[in-house]
């Protein structure tokens, strides 16, 4: 007799554990009829026992993937073997709004959830227990650590003043494409360009007026290339733009409509209005190159070629 008090007692301390646990527990029938429901289904859903107990799992919860939850449930129970889902294959099984102050940012819970086969006294599996754990408080701040992650992984990229890739990243890009072109060699160019007299052109108009030309220049040049094409600002008031599956010819045509472009681009700056011409360079890629520094440097004498040229021009090694 003590012995079934015992038991009653620790029965009723277990029930008060399942119904308190900061985790969801949910067991279903075969037929995914709600067997339990404990506290923590209730707070979340607000969906009371009453409302639950005896209901199909689908119609309480309409947007679970039938068929996906089906499948889980059905692997679970003929092989007898646990199963789990995470929120990074599926953020939540059952939609619940997140309420916690700290991870406002989530509208609602993440969840990782795992599937247990529950057998009745004759071993034969009678039930699937779903044991969902809240973890919004993980998943928001990984996902903000992915998101500064990608922040900073743009700020290494691109040069602060004019957004164009940095001289590092672009140069990276140029050696893989150098790479690339010495396994498959294909059609590619290389522009590099200079504004004229820009030293001239800061002591006339101060370095500030001259930042903003140096913008304005990026801008054009951002707005004049494919999407497919590359450009950097190489150094100062230097640039570059690599442009994949290009022949010379047609980067030559680029880099003449570019020129022209820059040559008609007025800058408002302080009531003038400021104008500044470049000077380019292509080179097409050679299969004699033996690094992609020799194929900057053929590129740089072009363009050092339409400097002396008398600058405002676009020159190739070749046609000089
Ligand atoms: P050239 O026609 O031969 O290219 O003459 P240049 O005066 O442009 O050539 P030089 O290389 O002597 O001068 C480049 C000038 O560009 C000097 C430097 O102060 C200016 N410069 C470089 N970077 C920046 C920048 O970020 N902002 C401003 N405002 N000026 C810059
Ligand atoms: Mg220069
Ligand atoms: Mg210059």
């Amino acid at each position: 007799m003590s012995q079934m008090h015992e038991s009653v007692s620790d029965f009723h301390w277990l029930l008060d554990v399942l119904q308190t646990i900061d985790v969801g527990i949910l067991v279903l029938d075969l037929d995914f009829n709600i067997v339990t429901w404990n506290g923590f289904m209730e707070n979340h859903s607000g969906i009371p026992p009453r409302e639950a107990l005896g209901k199909n799992l689908f119609s309480v919860f309409p947007d679970i993937p039938q068929e996906w939850f089906e499948h889980k449930s059905r692997t679970v129970i003929q092989l007898r073997n646990r199963a789990f889902t995470t929120w990074e294959q599926r953020p939540y099984v059952f939609r619940f709004r997140n309420n916690r102050p700290i991870t406002g940012l989530a509208e609602y819970m993440y969840q990782n959830c795992t599937f247990i086969p529950v057998s009745g006294v004759r071993g034969e599996v009678e039930n699937l227990c779903v044991i969902v754990y809240d973890v919004t408080d993980v998943a928001v701040s990984d996902m903000e650590l992915q998101k500064a992650n990608n922040q900073l992984q743009r700020i290494s990229r691109v040069d602060g003043l004019t957004g164009l890739f940095n001289r590092r990243f672009w140069e990276e890009q140029l050696v893989a494409e150098f790479l690339r072109l010495s396994r498959s060699p294909h059609p590619t160019s290389l522009i590099m360009f200079d504004i004229d007299h820009f030293k001239t052109f800061n002591d006339t108009y101060g370095h500030t007026a001259g930042d903003e030309v140096i913008r304005a220049v990026a801008r054009v040049t951002r707005e004049s290339v494919r999407e497919s094409d590359i450009a950097g600002r190489y150094g100062g008031e230097e640039f570059a733009i690599l442009l994949p599956d290009t022949a010379a010819e047609d980067a030559l045509q680029m880099a003449e409509r570019l020129r022209e472009t820059i040559e008609n681009t007025v800058v408002e700056s302080e009531g003038s209005r400021l104008k500044v011409t470049v000077s380019l360079g292509v080179a097409g890629w050679c299969d004699s190159f033996r690094n992609h520094a020799e194929w900057i440097k053929r590129a740089d004498q072009a363009l050092y070629r339409s400097k002396e040229r008398g600058r405002n021009r676009v020159s190739t090694e070749e046609k000089a």
